[in-house]
C-alpha cells in the first residue's frame, strides 16, 4: 500500500489511524454484527455515536452551554442560505473576502436586505479587506465573515468587532486549527471536508439566543430552532461521516486538542512560507499579513511550469497541487491531519524542482 500526501483542498486528506479504526470496524461495529453505516440512526446504539461526536466538538472548541452544536447536511453552501432564512429579519452585513464568501452574500439577497460593507474582490482578494467600524449597521441582524479563504488562501488574524451585532462565521476550512473564542461568535458553521471529518455533514454552532425566529420560509431541514428541538434528526442525519467525525475528534484530542494542533499547524506553515519566501522561483500570491495557516497559494515563474510542477509533484506522491482556476498556480492545503513530514517532503520537492527547472 502506498499513501499520497495528498494537499487537496476538500475533501481533504484523514488521519490514517482513523481510517485504520475505520477499516476494523467495518464490517461488525462493537459486536452489533453490523456495520454504523447499517445502523438505524433511531438505535441507542447510534445515539451514542451521534452524542460523543457532539461533546467531543464541544468539548475540543469549548463551546460554551448556551450555544447549541447542529449535525446537519447540506454543506456550508447549504449554510448561505440557512444564516439569512433563520436570523434575517430587516439587514444584514457581509464581508466579501472570497469566492465563497461572495457567494454567501448573494444566496443571502436572495432573502433580504443585504449590505457589502468591505471587500478585496477589486484585488482579486489577495488580502482580508479592512472594516472601517463607521460603516458597519450597529442595527444589523448580523454580521457575516469567512475566517479563511479556502480558494485565496487568507485569513483574519483577528476578528471585526460587531459589537451587539452578532458575528456569523463561515469557519469551513479553519475550524478546529487554531484556538477561537466561540464566545466572539453568534454563529459558526463549516463543511466537515475540511478540517474535521468527511463530506456529508455540516457542523453548526448557534448561540441559543438566536434561535426561535426563523422566516416562515425557512425549509425545516434549515431550520436550526426545530433541529435544535430534535437532536439534529428531524430526518436521517449523515450517520456514518458523523461516527467518522467522532474518531477524528478522538484522534486530534491525542494531538493535544486545538491548542496541541494550532503548534503543528504553525510549524507546517512558517516552513512551507519560509521555503517559498528563500526562493526568488516561487512567489506566495496573498499578502503576507493576512496569510492562510491551511491553504498556501503560490507560483512558479510561468503556467507551464505551475502544470508540469503538478504532474512532477504528483508522481513523487504529493498529489492535489493544483490551484483554483480563479488563482491559478498552485495550493497546497495543510489541514490539521496533514502531518509536519508531508510539508517537509513538499519543501523537498519544491527545493529540487526550482534547482531543475531555474
Ligand atoms: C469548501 C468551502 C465552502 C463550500 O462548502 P460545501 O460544504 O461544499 O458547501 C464554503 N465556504 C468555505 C470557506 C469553504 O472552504
Amino acid at each position: 500500500m502506498n499513501r499520497v500526501y495528498n494537499f487537496a483542498p476538500g475533501p481533504a486528506m484523514l488521519p490514517q489511524e482513523v481510517l485504520e479504526t475505520a477499516a476494523g470496524e467495518m464490517l461488525d461495529y462493537g459486536g452489533t454484527g453490523m456495520s454504523v453505516m447499517e445502523m438505524s440512526h433511531r438505535s441507542k446504539g447510534y445515539q451514542a455515536i451521534f452524542d460523543q461526536a457532539v461533546s467531543l466538538i464541544r468539548e475540543l472548541m469549548q463551546v460554551p452551554d448556551n450555544y447549541t452544536v447542529l449535525m446537519l447536511q447540506g454543506g456550508a453552501t447549504g449554510q448561505f442560505a440557512a444564516v439569512p432564512l433563520n436570523l434575517l429579519k430587516k439587514s444584514a452585513d457581509y464581508v466579501d473576502s472570497g469566492n465563497f464568501a461572495h457567494g454567501a452574500m448573494k444566496q443571502a439577497e436572495a432573502y433580504g436586505t443585504v449590505r457589502c460593507v468591505a471587500s478585496s474582490k477589486e484585488d482579486n482578494y489577495t488580502h482580508i479587506p479592512v472594516i472601517d467600524p463607521e460603516k458597519l449597521d450597529r442595527n444589523a441582524d448580523y454580521l457575516h465573515i469567512t475566517t479563511n479563504n479556502t480558494i485565496f488562501g487568507t485569513r483574519y488574524t483577528s476578528l471585526p468587532d460587531s459589537g451587539s451585532v452578532p458575528l456569523v462565521a463561515d469557519m469551513s476550512s479553519n475550524i478546529l486549527s487554531q484556538p477561537m473564542d466561540v464566545n466572539r461568535f453568534g454563529v459558526i458553521y463549516a463543511g466537515a471536508q475540511k478540517n474535521i471529518g468527511p463530506a456529508g455533514l455540516t457542523v453548526v454552532i448557534v448561540r441559543r439566543d438566536l434561535l426561535g425566529s426563523p422566516s416562515p420560509l425557512c425549509p425545516k431541514v434549515l431550520n436550526w430552532t426545530l433541529m435544535d428541538e430534535k437532536g439534529s434528526m428531524l430526518n436521517t442525519p449523515p450517520t456514518y461521516a458523523v461516527y467518522l467525525t467522532g474518531l477524528c475528534m478522538q484522534w486530534l484530542k491525542k494531538q493535544g486538542g486545538v491548542a496541541g494542533i494550532y503548534e503543528v499547524n504553525q510549524a507546517k506553515a512558517k516552513l512551507l512560507y519560509d521555503t517559498l519566501d528563500a526562493s526568488s522561483f516561487y512567489r506566495p500570491t496573498a499578502v503576507r499579513e493576512d496569510r492562510s495557516l491551511m491553504n498556501v497559494t503560490f507560483t512558479t515563474p510561468n503556467p507551464d511550469l505551475d502544470a508540469q510542477f503538478v504532474k512532477e509533484a504528483a508522481a513523487a506522491g504529493l498529489t492535489n497541487l493544483k490551484g483554483h482556476r480563479l488563482v491559478g498556480g498552485l495550493r497546497a492545503s495543510i489541514y490539521n491531519a496533514m502531518p509536519l513530514e508531508g510539508v517537509r517532503a513538499l519543501c523537498d520537492f519544491l527545493k529540487k524542482f526550482e534547482t531543475e527547472n531555474k
